[in-house]
């Protein structure tokens, strides 16, 4: 059966005109879903006994369910499971300027990158579109508060999963939805280049980070398995060209591991790769994990790579960290399978 999260405004739209319906339907339906959040058919109070039993005929509506919370200072992490029992992680993030939720968009991860540990599940699935909608639902829900960031930064590698993820962003950007404004969305990938191709020629103002970790192939290839298929030359002109195209600035991560990526002359490296980009780089102290190859960088190595990137006029920051104590940050999602 269809989930009516999967469809889109104009889907919505659509749909009724195909029944020989108004259009209009269709906006309504849309706004019972995302501005009143109802989670049953029968409250859509405004449309005939007719069209809510067609509806209920034809659409299922909520899929997902919270399994556990874990809870510290200013974060949330939310374990999902999924209709099919698999299971998914988010994390609700609060700062000063908002409630940022960090979604998953596929069961396990096929990048492989060495040091995450969320890609040490393999792909399962890819996530459907409603099941991305429904973590900022569900999350909303238990927090009481209003998401006004999403970053599709959880488990899974978004431009993998990339005709769900442009509906989603879809749906959660329509004004007449969540709403959430495209500047307010940011996907991170780890390098997929033909998809950053297609990314750059869509209307969104979506922010685009991506997963760098390296400043040459050398390095890049031994921690990043897909640097072999889109190496870090190949990598830079796409995202010079998508620079071009949107006139929107590039976010670089950064993870320091210790004695890998972390020295001056890594750090002289990244600055000459990055120069004259409309970007930044976002430094990430490496959060470990059960694999011993890679540990996080000493403090004082990570001022000196900053120092290093600011003197080359770089736009550098230091990610502020949170949730390692509930494993809830970067690459530590879904790691025991158990769970
Ligand atoms: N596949 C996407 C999104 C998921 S990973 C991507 O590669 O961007 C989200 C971010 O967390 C990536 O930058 C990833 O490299 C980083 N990350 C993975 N493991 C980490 C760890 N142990 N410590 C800190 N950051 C990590």
């Amino acid at each position: 059966m269809q989930n009516i999260y999967d469809l889109s405004y104009t889907d919505l739209e659509n749909y009724f005109l195909k029944k020989g319906d108004k259009k209009f339907k269709g906006q309504q339906v849309f706004e019972w879903l995302y501005r009143k959040r109802v989670t049953s058919f029968e409250e859509m109070t405004n449309l005939k006994k007719e069209v809510i039993a067609l509806l209920k005929e034809e659409f299922e509506m909520r899929t997902i369910n919270i399994t556990k919370v874990e809870k510290d200072t200013d974060v949330r992490k939310y374990l999902f499971t999924l209709k099919d029992q698999e299971k998914i992680e988010a994390v609700l993030m609060n700062h000063l300027y908002g409630n940022s939720l960090c979604i998953s968009t596929q069961v396990g991860c096929n990048m492989g990158c060495k040091f995450c540990e969320s890609g040490r599940l393999k792909k399962v699935r890819n996530l459907e579109v409603h099941e991305m909608i429904e973590q900022i639902l569900m999350v909303e829900e238990d927090c009481g508060k209003r998401i006004s960031h999403v970053v599709v930064m959880g488990i899974g590698e978004p431009f993998d999963n990339y005709d769900h993820l442009i509906k989603f962003i879809e749906i959660v950007n329509h004004s007449k939805g969540i709403a959430l404004g495209s500047r307010h969305i940011t996907v991170s990938t780890c390098g997929i280049v033909p998809k950053i191709k297609e990314f750059m020629n869509l209307p969104y103002q979506v922010n685009l980070a991506i997963s760098l970790h390296a400043p040459n192939n050398e390095i890049r290839n031994q921690i990043m398995p897909i640097n072999h298929v889109y190496p870090i030359e190949i990598l830079m002109d796409t995202l010079k060209e998508y620079i071009k195209k949107t006139n929107r600035r590039v976010t670089f991560e950064y993870i320091l591991l210790d004695s890998i990526n972390d020295t001056e002359e890594c750090a002289r490296e990244l600055a000459q790769l990055v120069k004259g980009m409309n970007c930044y780089i976002n430094l990430i102290p490496y959060n470990e994990t059960n694999n011993i190859s890679y540990k996080r960088t000493k403090s004082f190595n990570i001022s000196r790579f900053y120092d290093i990137l600011k003197k080359n006029r770089i736009n550098v920051t230091i990610r502020r960290e949170y949730g390692s104590n509930i494993s809830a940050a970067c690459g530590q999602l879904r790691s025991k399978k158990e769970d």
